[in-house]
């Protein structure tokens, strides 16, 4: 696959050679990581821009009463971000609206200054808002950061034909340097956080995957189940269904042709699982020579007839070591905890047993 030698590759340290859907998942990520902390900088930067209420009363020596509504309308643009900060989660739309929330602040600060009958102090509040594009690049892809800080300067010299500051050129000389610096720190900091995203994502790998056969373990159903509840989370309103399998007579194969053999019956079983169900099925490899395979969307009625198809292809497929069979249980979900529907499983299984091996048991409840 190829987004598995991505994973692999040292030298990925740039998210645009990753391929199309993995690095629209890392830019989500990376929105979702930082999403908290966008917020809290468009809050506080709201919050700054009205404060300049007090500096603007110092420069008219009274209560300045002609900037009250060009401040105060910021209440509009952070009142819909907010909004959709609730509503929408797609880190497309949000990146492009924190920036736009920024650029309000911008040009509400113009019309502030359009007003005000000093401008000597105009230059200092995009200092401010340099500061702003920093902090707003952590949640961005940085080619958005990069087109989002650049129009700081199309606002200077837009504002430019309304306000006539004092010296455009002085500001835009000052600016354009501060824009092209930290677009380049845009960049490596995207470069920083992709490096911590992919050895995060190995490590996960790493923790939910059976080190012998490759399929999950135990620590799947962390992810597919409620921490608290331990309620499956993968269902919604489908039904959902547990086929235990545990192979017949292992110890036999590990006293008779050794243990690395058994591990190979092992490696084969799982294998023949994997090929035997969906993509969308979960094989676990729950202890030993136990597998859990959870299948999403199958009522016990087709659970069952999966489980034959699984029986028989473990008995029919050839191994390296000997021929091996299975018992299988199987158990549909009802709600609760994921360890009552496995415990049924094990009850059927614990039937198949006993009922003389290589077959299929469905829970009943009596
Ligand atoms: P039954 O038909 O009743 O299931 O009989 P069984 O011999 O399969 O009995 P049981 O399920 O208790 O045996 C499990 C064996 O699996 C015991 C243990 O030595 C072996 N085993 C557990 N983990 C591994 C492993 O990682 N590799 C190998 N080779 N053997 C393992
Ligand atoms: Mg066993
Ligand atoms: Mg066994």
């Amino acid at each position: 696959m190829r987004g598995e030698k991505y994973l692999m590759d040292k030298n990925v340290t740039v998210a645009k050679r990753l391929p199309r859907e993995r690095r629209k998942t890392f830019y989500q990520s990376k929105y979702e990581y930082y999403k908290g902390f966008n917020r809290t900088l468009l809050i506080v930067s709201t919050i700054a821009y009205l404060a300049f209420f007090v500096t603007d009363c110092g420069l008219y020596g009274r209560f300045a009463y002609e900037t009250l509504f060009s401040r105060a309308i910021i209440f509009v643009p952070i009142g819909i971000f907010l909004y959709m900060y609730k509503k929408i989660s797609n880190y497309q739309v949000m990146v492009v609206a924190s920036y736009i929330m920024i650029h309000a602040i911008i040009w509400c600060t113009d019309w502030a200054t359009y007003i005000l009958p000093d401008r000597t102090y105009a230059g200092e509040g995009m200092i401010v808002m340099n500061i702003i594009f920093v902090c707003a690049g952590f949640c961005a892809p940085y080619k958005y950061a990069i087109i989002g800080h650049s129009a700081l300067a199309l606002d200077i010299v837009v504002a430019n034909l309304f306000i006539k500051y004092d010296d455009v050129a002085m500001m835009l000389m000052f600016n354009i340097p501060c824009i092209i610096g930290i677009c380049i720190m845009h960049y490596y900091m995207e470069k920083t956080y992709l490096d911590h995203y992919l050895i995060n994502e190995k490590l996960e790998k790493l923790v939910v995957h059976d080190q012998l056969t490759g399929v999950y373990n135990r620590n799947k159903f962390r992810t597919i189940s409620d921490a608290d509840t331990e309620e499956f989370v993968i269902c919604e309103d489908a039904p959902l269904s547990v086929i235990m399998i545990d192979l017949d007579y292992f110890k036999k194969i590990n006293d008779k042709y050794g243990h690395e053999a058994g591990d190979i019956v092992l490696k084969h079983t799982a294998s023949v699982l994997v090929k035997s169900v969906r993509s969308s099925d979960f094989v676990i490899r729950w202890g030993g020579e136990e597998f859990i395979v959870i299948l999403v969307g199958c009522d016990v009625n087709k659970a069952v007839s999966i489980a034959e198809k699984i029986r028989e292809n473990v008995e029919n497929s050839e191994n390296s070591v000997c021929p091996v069979t299975a018992s299988i249980g199987v158990a549909e979900y009802v709600g609760g905890s994921y360890h009552d529907v496995i415990e049924c499983a094990d009850v059927a299984l614990y039937q198949a047993k006993k009922n003389g091996r290589n077959q299929v048991v469905q829970y009943k409840d009596e």
